[in-house]
């Protein structure tokens, strides 16, 4: 059996190891990946420092990393559509195809999803076998450190637009690479001010490259004195909350103007506690955001970067994938955007 090169979650224990692993093979719908280049994603930090969702989640040993970029080596017997050398990304999330959502084409809403690099053998290696229903086709002239950021990319494009921001007031809440993402979408989507809060203040001088009309270091500036320098007079028409943080979901309650849409991607504690009210008397609209609308949303942003989006201000580090140790840190230190391991 040929062997490759993978980081391997190979004990439970904090770290990611180097090891030789079999190249998995194509099942008949399925497309074996030669990888080129991967970025890492706050889940795989996640795995990586073995936290309490890791320990119930990941299977050990096995391979993690879901952001890929590579080219087709090889095609399962009744793939069609799809050579070898074709360049390709992929969604992460399988979908089970037999429920009402995913057999009404609402596929990002299966109630059976399983995940690449989570529940199964991921990206971070020298190869990768997924099914040909998950697998995206790339524009070659989009460059690959960009295209390995599709799938967060896809979080935050999901994000905003979920609701209409031509020409609207956007509060982004937490300034990590998936907000940042979402800032430079508003901004190409047509928002008029675009308020981005963080307590990082690297964080927020990326928000900036990316678009943002003013930033709010939380604990330092003041919202509502940001809001009066820009002329708004009501309160925001659209936020996303990208944090994670009980806190900023309470800013963003606060800050809404009557009738406002919310879009919820930070992952929250299960005791965050809301003024439910504020929803209520003030006809709020929330809408929770889970992965990427297949295929929509991939289609979008291929589109939008055709046509002029850039995040490739938000790509801070590139480390050979015998460096991921300094990835990783670099990762959990904060002080970083997106951060891609090259696989060539
Ligand atoms: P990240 O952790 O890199 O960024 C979160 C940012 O929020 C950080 O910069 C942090 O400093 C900031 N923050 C912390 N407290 C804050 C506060 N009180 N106010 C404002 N900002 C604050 O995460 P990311 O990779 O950019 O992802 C964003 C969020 O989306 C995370 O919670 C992640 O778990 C979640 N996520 C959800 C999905 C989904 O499908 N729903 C997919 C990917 C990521
Ligand atoms: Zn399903």
């Amino acid at each position: 059996m040929e062997k490759m090169k993978a980081l391997v979650k190979a004990k439970k224990e904090p770290g990611l190891w180097i090891e030789e692993v079999p190249v998995p093979e194509p099942d008949h719908d399925e497309v074996l990946i030669r990888i080129q280049r991967t970025a890492i994603c706050g889940t795989d930090v996640h795995i990586y420092n073995w936290d309490e969702w890791s320990q119930t989640t990941i299977p050990v040993p096995m391979h993690i990393g879901h952001e890929f970029v590579g080219v087709i080596e090889e095609v399962g017997s009744t793939v069609k559509g799809f050579k070898h050398g074709d360049l390709v990304s992929g969604e992460g999330h399988l979908v089970c195809g037999h429920c009402r959502n995913c057999l009404a084409g609402r596929r990002h809403l299966c109630m059976r999803t399983s995940g690449v690099g989570v529940n199964r053998p991921g990206a971070f290696a020298e190869y990768l076998v997924i099914p040909v229903t998950n697998v995206w086709y790339c524009d070659a002239s989009i460059p690959l450190d960009v295209i390995a950021c599709f799938d967060p990319l896809g979080n935050a494009v999901h994000t905003a637009l979920s609701f209409d921001i031509l020409g609207e007031d956007v509060l982004v809440t937490g300034a990590g690479p998936i907000g940042c993402m979402a800032v430079a979408v508003a901004r190409h989507a047509g928002a008029r001010h675009i308020v981005v809060t963080d307590v990082n203040p690297y964080r927020l001088k990326l928000a900036e490259a990316a678009g943002a009309s003013m930033t709010v270091e939380v604990g330092k500036d003041d919202l509502s004195e940001v809001k009066e320098q820009l002329g708004m007079k009501e309160g925001f028409d659209v936020a996303m909350e990208m944090s994670g943080s009980p806190a900023a979901l309470t800013t963003i309650l606060e800050n809404m103007c009557h009738g406002g849409k919310i879009a919820l991607l930070g992952i929250l504690t299960k005791t965050s506690d809301f003024d439910w009210n504020k929803v209520i008397f003030n006809g709020l609209t929330l809408k929770g955001i889970y992965g990427r609308e297949m295929f929509e949303t991939w289609y979008k942003m291929s589109s939008m970067i055709q046509s002029g989006l850039n995040i490739e201000p938000l790509i801070t580090h590139r480390f050979h994938y015998t460096e991921f140790e300094e990835g990783f840190r670099v990762m959990a230190s904060g002080m970083s955007g997106k951060v891609i391991l090259n696989w060539d």
